[in-house]
């Protein structure tokens, strides 16, 4: 067994990557006070591709933040297991929080947001940058290894407007990557995607997680997608209702281990 799979099937055992506990989003408006989030438990291992699914409007998008701490919450914790040691998102210092985010979330969007005057190269030394991990040499190294990761190093010089949607959210992905974060939060990612392209873009997030040990959380309003994931969640008006099992997982909390035998192969 090789050393990446023996730490994944560790991880298994291990308890769970990202736990939610009891976690209340309360916004105030101009009409008053509006719960978005209704008291949310969830537990998510390493190694899964976990979708969370849901109408507009459930509360995907809340969740995702509270799950990033990039808004606050107003009851409950959020807590990340990684490196061994438990961290309480919330709790963080505000001048704390990017620069662990950094090393520890890629996040992808839907509208792909990569910066229109950076190369796609600089799209993703740009993260590496900011966090200082890397070297000025080294980032740009890694960054076109990425690129060729995603399938796209060839036009590593050009700028995104001259890559299509797909492209660009290939692109996307690999600055996700850029600072090696064992969690993916990906935020209706496929959504402005043709069926042909999102399917592809599936495929490189499976391989994510089977390849690279990486743990992957992406919320969809699209139903027909929950087979894809290892485990799909539904949300509705911001709880999670009862859960929907992949038909081709082996359980709800375990992914099948073997690339060769795995759900996103066999299709
Ligand atoms: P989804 O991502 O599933 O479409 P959201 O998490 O964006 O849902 O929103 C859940 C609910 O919270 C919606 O009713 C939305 O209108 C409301 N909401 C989201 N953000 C805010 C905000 N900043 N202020 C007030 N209400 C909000």
């Amino acid at each position: 067994m090789s050393s990446v799979r023996q730490s994944l099937v560790e991880n298994k055992v291990a308890s769970s990557l990202i736990e939610l506990r009891d976690v209340v989003k309360t916004y105030s408006t101009a009409a008053g006070d509006f719960t978005a989030l209704k008291g949310v438990n969830m537990k998510i291992g390493a190694g899964e591709f976990v979708g969370i699914v849901g109408k507009s409007g459930a509360g995907k998008s809340t969740l995702l933040n509270m799950i990033t701490g990039v808004d606050h919450l107003s009851e409950g914790e959020v807590i990340i297991h990684t490196n061994g040691s438990p961290v309480s998102v919330h709790k963080k210092k505000e001048d704390e929080i990017a620069l662990w985010r950094g090393h520890t979330m890629g996040v992808v969007f839907q509208s792909f947001q990569l910066l229109p005057m950076l190369t796609l190269v600089e799209n993703i030394t740009l993260p590496m940058d900011l966090c200082g991990n890397f070297s000025p040499k080294q980032s740009r190294q890694r960054a076109l290894e990425l690129l060729r990761l995603v399938e796209i190093e060839e036009h590593a010089e050009k700028l995104p407007a001259l890559i299509s949607g797909g492209q660009q959210q290939r692109v996307a992905i690999a600055r996700a990557l850029a600072n090696d974060p064992p969690i993916i939060i990906a935020d209706e990612p496929t959504g402005s995607l043709d069926s042909v392209t999102a399917d592809h873009i599936f495929e490189l997030f499976a391989r994510l997680v089977a390849d690279q040990g990486k743990t992957i959380v992406m919320v969809t309003h699209d139903e027909s997608l929950s087979t894809r994931f290892t485990r799909a969640l539904q949300i509705a008006d911001g709880e999670l209702v009862t859960p929907k099992l992949a038909t081709n997982s082996k359980s709800d909390h375990e992914a099948d281990l073997n690339p060769k035998k795995s759900w996103w192969r066999r299709k």
